[in-house]
Parts: structure tokens; sequence; C-alpha cells
């Protein structure tokens, strides 16, 4: 065993935040299904020749800095890929040692990790359940959906497996976050996908990821090819530009609707059983408090994501070359999450929201969204508007008066849930949609 600890020790970190979000990527950008809307496989590209695995002497400085650079009693350990268990299980046990190794003994780790889901079998399941990881998996809703875009490297669907590997989660009563992204394939369905995770799968926590697959012209039939289907000389590192999207991606006004029929059928039954981090997130903007979303946050910056080889960037999206701040073998981690470079990026969400942003009746929940997905014009042609704004606008519009009343009900020490019971937010009532 290594016990080696690379990098150097933290410094104080001027300025730095608190607490921060930091996906790490011990396989990098390699994974085991060949997704076809995923932008993670081109990563492959930043690192040439490379073999992919974070080692263990880095592994041992990721987790000392991360819990060096924490002065809250939470401390989150975020594993993503890639395909991360491709890691195999005896890397997450060994950083389990190093947690309990370095943490403070008022230091609380709390573990997740994002998986397609296909390797896990019992052994994995029992290790998350006793580490109380959340385990967020992606599953788009039923197969024939499901299967339309999360594939193998042979083009074949994925949902067997993934299926089987939620089986083992559920058997040792593993808390599942299932990730679902919303695109051409799954947008005017929503309530199948919705009802799918809830009767089907039986799950409690769901998050709706938007897909938003940017291209220039130039670039577009080649963005719009599963990436295995392109010959190797024409494969090219994904980066946000570009004015375009792809087939597969979702459309603004369809994924306010996905939304919008989705509220009207949690609101009715749901809340307080279910959680959907959208509407949690936006019942705490009319709250008046932050929410768990840094896309609808009015300045980000504090969700970065580490390699495999201890590069640390800006965010799990601007994995490119012009958003890389260092690496933490060379520099402390603490000191690039409070670099200028990085309280820059977090701001710049803020400072270039267009006017027609500044002028809008729910910015106070919106905030413009994610910058990555800023690439249309406003009305009045200036640049900079994201792409789902319609779709932000109606649901946001939509959701306002129950969000009023439930937002009422936490003042008065009450439960939201109880807005079940109220016959002006039954469906088609909700108004303005
Ligand atoms: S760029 Fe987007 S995804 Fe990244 S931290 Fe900012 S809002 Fe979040
Ligand atoms: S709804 Fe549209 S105009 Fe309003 S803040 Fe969001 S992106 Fe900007």
């Amino acid at each position: 065993m290594n016990t080696a600890v690379a990098g150097p020790l933290t410094s104080v970190g001027q300025g730095a935040p608190p607490a921060f979000h930091l996906l790490a990527k011990p396989t990098g950008p390699i994974c085991n299904l060949d997704c076809e809307y995923c932008f993670f496989l081109s990563k492959e590209m930043l690192y040439p020749g490379d073999r992919f695995r974070m080692a263990d002497d880095l592994l041992e400085t990721y987790i000392r800095q991360l819990l060096e650079a924490h002065r809250t009693p939470e401390v989150t350990i975020a594993w993503q890929g890639g395909e991360p268990t491709m890691m195999g299980l005896d890397f997450f046990e060994r950083s389990i040692e190093l947690v309990e190794k370095h943490r403070k003994p008022w230091q609380r780790p709390e573990y997740t990790i994002q998986t397609n889901g296909v390797l896990l079998d019992e052994r994995w399941a029992h290790f998350f359940a006793r580490h109380r990881f959340l385990v967020g998996l992606s599953v788009d809703g039923p197969q024939e959906i499901h299967d339309t875009y999360r594939v193998d490297k042979r083009g074949l669907g994925s949902f067997d497996r993934v299926m089987a590997g939620f089986e083992h989660l559920r058997a040792a009563d593993v808390d599942v976050n299932v990730l679902c992204t919303v695109h051409a394939a799954n947008q005017d369905r929503a309530i199948d996908v919705y009802r799918f995770f809830r009767d089907d799968m039986g799950v409690r926590f769901i998050q709706f990821i938007p897909i938003v697959e940017r291209s220039t012209e130039e670039m577009l039939p080649i963005a719009n090819s599963r990436r295995s289907a392109i010959s190797t000389h024409e494969r090219s590192l994904y980066v946000q530009q570009g004015d375009r999207i792809t087939d597969r991606s979702v459309d603004a006004d369809a994924y306010g609707r996905f939304l919008i029929e989705v509220f009207d059928e949690w609101v009715q039954r749901d809340v307080g059983e279910v959680y959907v981090q959208m509407f949690d997130t936006t019942l705490a903007s009319w709250y008046g408090e932050p929410g768990g979303l840094c896309i609808f946050a009015e300045t980000c910056g504090l969700a970065l994501a580490l390699e495999h080889n201890g590069d640390l960037y800006s965010c799990d999206h601007f994995v490119e070359p012009d958003h890389l701040l260092g690496n933490i073998a060379d520099t402390a981690m603490i000191d690039l999450v409070a670099s200028e470079q990085q309280v820059t990026f977090g701001r710049a969400k803020r400072d270039t929201l267009p006017q027609y942003c500044l002028d809008c009746d729910v910015r106070f929940a919106c905030n413009g969204g994610c910058p990555k997905d800023r690439f249309i014009r406003t009305p009045d042609g200036e640049d900079g508007l994201n792409h789902l704004c319609a779709g932000y606008k109606r649901f946001f519009a939509h959701v306002g008066p129950a969000m009023t009343t439930m937002s009422q009900l936490l003042r008065q020490d009450r439960a939201p849930a109880e807005i079940m019971g109220m016959p002006q937010h039954r469906a088609g009532r909700t108004r303005p949609s």
C-alpha cells in the first residue's frame, strides 16, 4: 500500500469558501457504455495515450486536500465519470480508508456516486449500504425510451443491465437518486417517465437533466452521430461553442411542458413523498433561500470537476483547456477553488446576463440558467439568452401559484404537503401556464 502523501500541503486559501462541491472522475471520461448524447466521452482527447485511472497517491492527495479545504462538518465525497465503478470496488474501499485516516473528528463524510448501474452487483450494493452512499442512477424512463440513446459500444440498449443493477441496490436498501436526462426521445412522455420511476421503480429522489448539445454548423453532422460510429480522425473534443443543437437535444417549449406535466401530477399526490430536485429548488427560491441547483443560483463556481490525474476544472460542463485551474499535485485545491480565475468564472454567470433576463419576472428563480446553455439571442437581438428560456418561463409561471402556497405553508411551520388537500391546486387550476 502506498502511503505517500503527494502534493502541496494546503495553504490558508485566502477568501476560500467554507464548502464546495467537487465531482471526481477516477476513470476520466472512460465508460462501458456509449450513450449517444454523452459529451464526456470526447474528453479522452484531452489526455491522449492516458490509461485514465486515478493513482493511489493522487487519491490520497485528493481526499486529504478535500477534507482540509472544508470548514463545515459535512464534506461530500462525490464520484462521477465516465463510469467510476470501472475502477473496481477496491478503489472505493481504499477511498473510505483514506477518509477515515484524514478526516477531523468533527467532519462527517457524505458519499455519492453517479453510475450507469451496469456493473453493480450484491457486493457493490452492500458496500454502498454500509457507507450510506447516495447512488445517482442514470435512467431515462421505461425500456423503449431508455434504450433510444443509452446504448453500449455495439449499439445495444442497456436497460436490462441497469435494472439488474438497480435490483441489487433496492435489495440492499441503498438510497437511489434517479438521474433522468430529458431529450428528444422522452420530452413528450413526461407522465410515462415519471410514473415509471415512482410506481415501477419505487424511487423517491428524481433529478431531471435537460440535454442541450451545442455545436457549430460545421460540426453538426458529426455531433449528431454516436461517438463510436465516427472514425478516429473525425473525432474532436466537445467544447461549449456554437449556436446549433443536435437532433437529440431537448426543445425549449417541450422541456417546459415536460416539467409542468410532472409537476401537476406531483403536486396532487406526491408532495413530501417524492423529491424532484427541480421542484425543491424552485420552492426554495419562492421561500427566499438558496436552492440546491447551481444552474438557478445567481452566481456559480462552487461545483468543480477533478480529472483522474489531478487536473481541476471550473465545472463538470467545462472540462476544457480554457477552464483548467491547475493540478492539485502542484497547487493546493483550496487555492485553486479560491483563485481569481474561478471567482471570475462564477461571477460571470450573473455579470453576463442580457437585459431581457435582468427585466424578467422570474429571474429570482431562474437567474438565466446555466451559462453553457446561453447561446441564443433575446427578442431584441442581444446575445447570451438561454436556449431553454421559453421552457423556464412557462414552467415558473405555471408553478408560481402553487409555490406561493407551499412557501406560505412553510412560513407557518406547516408541511408543504398540505397543498394536496387544497382544491384550488388540482390539475389544470395551477394557472397561468
Ligand atoms: S457553469 Fe452551469 S453547471 Fe457549471 S457551476 Fe455554473 S451553473 Fe452550474
Ligand atoms: S426565464 Fe428566460 S428571461 Fe427569465 S431569467 Fe430565465 S432565461 Fe432569463
